[in-house]
């Protein structure tokens, strides 16, 4: 049974909100980018360009499945802005995935190569549909279609996918292998660099798939010294066992902070003395979820959201810290590993009660980075150690955190509307210098 057949109103990913109500994540990107641009002066015109996506691509294609029968599935690719660069982001494979949704994290992709200094824009897509329903083969297939369906939509100096929610290294494998053998071998030159986030030996890069936890970790450091906070024997607490947030439970346990508890969407476990998070890796690796891992309790989702600790990730979805979440929870610090994890309501609650909070735009900008790595090499023909890699990630993290928390003093405003204005001073530079053609 194909469930993106199954036509159903977009709910919010967040089960504490009202029944049927949707959590409209563009509109909330939208306010933040007007707030952000009052603070920089961004003069009305820009903002109104900044404000839509320039392209939106919505594609259903027909896919055989296993049992013979086909399925019809709905992808989107919607292309924000590529004033600095090629358009740059993610591939969500969700069945809560919708355009609007697609429209926020495009533009945010914006935000963050501006904040990252990148010579790339703003893109994100998706298909709606539940990837842990479809068997490897089903998966291939439906990726494949998507990838010949957008054609020469996407192409190395044009948008660039990677992985995102759903989505990982194999995936961009065969993403890049049908562009190459569809659109890329007409030109007679090598198009690896169509998609990011690819296997080592496909033409992916070190350190990409632990790029967006070490980015957060990087963060979640230089807060600790600004705040002279010792991390080493401090306690995390990690939503989402992902890409992000198991690589970001791994490389925390490396400085000597311990992950008491973990969720996914199997549901949360807590103990008291702390998960291996490489052994936990290795089980999700294998089972696909937390779920009856042996080393922990299971707890209910509203008890996982009260356990004090010293840090928390939301590295799941958008959307799961909303007003209930943030006046409970007990935390110093929030890392958004995930793009919107806090709602603007749970945001002010958590800024009110003292617990500060490292913004998506900046936290998990080390994805793209490397991504923006990875890409520089499959154009050059280049293979980058891990330590260029990491030494290189270091500098452009730390460089981006410095921007940012020097804008939010400067403005007197939140972290995350810092990280805004950065980007956007970055954009209306470039706006103002080409002005608009003709
Ligand atoms: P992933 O598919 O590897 O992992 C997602 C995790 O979230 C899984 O553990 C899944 O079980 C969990 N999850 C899904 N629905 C949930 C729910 N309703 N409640 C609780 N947990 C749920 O995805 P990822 O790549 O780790 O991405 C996670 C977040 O980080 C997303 O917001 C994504 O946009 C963001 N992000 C990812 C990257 C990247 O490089 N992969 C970069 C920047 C930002």
């Amino acid at each position: 049974m194909n469930d993106s057949l199954q036509a159903r109103p977009s709910q919010s990913t967040n089960p504490e909100a009202t029944a049927g109500e949707r959590y409209d994540f563009f509109r909330v990107v939208q306010g933040y980018l007007r707030d952000a641009a009052a603070l920089v002066e961004m003069p009305e015109d820009t903002l109104t360009i900044l404000s839509q996506p320039k392209q939106e691509i919505i594609i259903h294609f027909p896919v055989r499945l296993d049992s013979g029968e086909i399925g019809l599935f709905k992808g989107y690719r919607i292309q924000h802005n590529n004033i600095l660069g090629p358009y740059k982001g993610g591939i969500r494979y969700h069945e809560a995935v919708t355009l609007d949704d697609c429209k926020a994290l495009a533009s945010m992709m914006t935000w963050k190569c501006a904040l990252m200094n990148l010579p790339l824009g703003g893109g994100k897509g998706g298909i709606k549909f539940d990837p842990r329903k479809y068997s490897s083969g089903e998966l291939e297939r439906i990726t494949r279609r998507f990838i010949h369906a957008l054609g020469s939509n996407i192409g190395p100096s044009h948008d660039v996918p990677a992985p995102d929610v759903g989505t990982n290294a194999q995936t961009m494998a065969w993403a890049m292998d049908t562009y190459v053998n569809t659109v890329g071998y007409l030109s007679h030159t090598s198009s690896k660099g169509v998609v990011t986030g690819k296997p080592l030996a496909s033409g992916g890069t070190h350190g990409r798939a632990k790029a967006t936890g070490q980015g957060l970790v990087h963060c979640i450091r230089y807060w600790a010294e600004e705040k002279d906070f010792t991390l080493e024997g401090s306690t995390v607490i990690v939503q989402g066992f992902g890409n992000v947030g198991s690589y970001s439970a791994a490389l925390l346990s490396k400085l000597g902070v311990s992950m008491i508890a973990v969720g996914d969407h199997s549901g949360y476990l807590y103990n008291p003395e702390g998960f291996n998070p490489h052994k936990l890796q290795e089980y999700v690796r294998k089972h696909g979820s937390v779920a009856g891992y042996p080393a922990g309790q299971s707890i209910p989702r509203e008890q996982f959201f009260r356990l004090k600790c010293d840090i928390f990730v939301p590295a799941a979805l958008e959307n799961q810290i909303g007003v209930a979440e943030a006046s409970v929870m007990d935390t110093k610090l929030i890392a958004e590993g995930a793009n919107g994890p806090c709602s603007p309501e749970g945001e002010r609650i958590l800024i009110e009660r003292g617990i500060d909070i490292l913004p998506d735009v900046l936290a998990n900008s080390g994805g793209v980075t490397v991504s923006y790595y990875e890409w520089v090499q499959n154009n050059r023909s280049e293979s980058w150690t891990l330590e260029e890699v990491d030494a290189r990630l270091e500098v452009a993290m730390k460089r981006a955190y410095r921007k940012t928390m020097e804008m939010a003093r400067q403005k007197n405003t939140t972290a995350r509307l810092g990280a805004y204005a950065v980007a956007l001073q970055r954009l209306m530079t470039v706006y103002a210098e080409r002005r608009i053609w003709p």
